[in-house]
């Protein structure tokens, strides 16, 4: 079988895995070694799985390919010992994920960000994935594959993921899910569900599927105005599913869910107003929402940044109107590794 056509078996839930070793032949408790090696031992060759029969490590790896991403690239930041990791494809496509260090030192929160499209459709106007325009969906392998390498370069044992690099993870719900599942399994990273994180723009249709179909991990969404004519500027998808519905949907629904809810507010210098925390203030009048505050960063969208005095006056009325929010401070600002900064590098660099 030629490399090209191999399937990936990091594609492959642990029921499909069974069903594999099944066909071979062999116990279904040999599925769950498989997981161990793949994501607790996280090695790098079917060569390595040394409990496996030379037969079996034969015969997995004429099927199945192990390792869906080649590493490209790695940037550290001088500033804060953020990692910003670039990947190839099987087919040629780049992807980037992100290492932040939340204290810049290996005991404070580490996270992994991670890419779920190869580009993105949804156009927000502050991002430099949308650029690249949209190329297509990643596999549950090509997800998995990036905190494989991460942790493997990194020497990471436990970690939050945050579905928030390149793409839209609504977009790619099926593959996203596998992939979280895979996370989350014990057999798999064992990462608690209170570690993972999905971030959507707001696709209307899919958070509802998401609550009915009662999914565990944290959500998050990109608000980024409150009001819905200047988010319309910004963000393309408030035409299509606008945040007034989402809201309603919310309303109706996320009390009774057991998800933890995150609203991602990036400050832009003319969306800090008085009266846009006004407007905050009404749409947090349910209190468990949380809003994520994060200054805009630089780069070549147009947009003016607000000054650290402008950003603590806003944070200070918030704070007096009772609305939940932190601020989350930028990583990686100098390898452009914050948000809204992934931008696959070799697209722009072959223009
Ligand atoms: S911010 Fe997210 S949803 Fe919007 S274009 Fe960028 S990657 Fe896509």
């Amino acid at each position: 079988m030629s490399e090209m056509n191999k399937a990936f078996i990091k594609n492959l839930p642990i029921d499909a895995v069974e069903r594999v070793f099944a066909a071979l032949g062999e116990k279904p408790y040999r599925a769950k070694q498989l997981f161990n090696w793949l994501y607790e031992k996280n090695v790098g060759s079917f060569h390595d799985m040394t409990n496996f029969s030379k037969e079996l490590r034969q015969g997995l790896d004429d099927s199945y390919e192990l390792s869906a991403l080649v590493l490209e690239d790695r940037l550290v930041s001088a500033l804060d010992g953020t990692e910003k990791y670039l990947f190839k494809t099987r087919d040629g496509h780049f992807i980037e994920s992100v290492l932040i260090r939340r204290d810049g030192t290996d005991e404070g929160r580490l996270t992994v960000c991670v890419s779920s499209q190869v580009g993105c459709p949804m156009g927000c106007g502050f991002c430099q994935t949308a650029r690249i325009g949209f190329k297509r969906n990643l596999e549950p392998a090509e997800i998995l594959d990036q905190l494989c390498h991460v942790r493997r370069i990194s020497d990471l044992r436990n970690n939050n993921v945050v579905f928030m690099g390149m793409g839209e993870p609504f977009l790619n719900y099926e593959n996203v899910l596998t992939a979280a599942d895979i996370m989350n399994y014990s057999y798999g990273f064992h990462l608690s569900v209170r570690k993972i994180t999905i971030s959507t723009c707001g696709i209307l249709p899919a958070i509802e599927r998401y609550i009915d179909e009662k999914r565990p991990y944290n959500l998050a969404i990109s608000l980024n105005d409150a009001d819905p004519v200047k988010r319309a500027r910004f963000m393309p998808v408030e035409k299509k599913y606008p945040i007034e519905s989402v809201a309603a949907l919310l309303e109706e629904k996320f009390p009774v869910s057991r998800n933890r809810l995150t609203l991602e507010y990036i400050m832009r210098k003319d969306n800090i107003s008085s009266e846009d925390a006004g407007r905050l203030k009404k749409m947090f009048r349910h209190g468990w929402i949380k809003l994520n505050l994060i200054p805009l960063n630089r780069g070549d969208h147009g947009m003016e940044l607000p000054s650290v005095g402008e950003v603590e006056r806003f944070v200070k009325e918030l704070e007096i109107m009772n609305v939940p929010v932190s601020v989350r401070k930028s990583s990686g600002t100098d390898i452009d590794g914050a948000c809204g900064q992934l931008s696959g590098r070799r697209y722009h660099e072959a223009k």
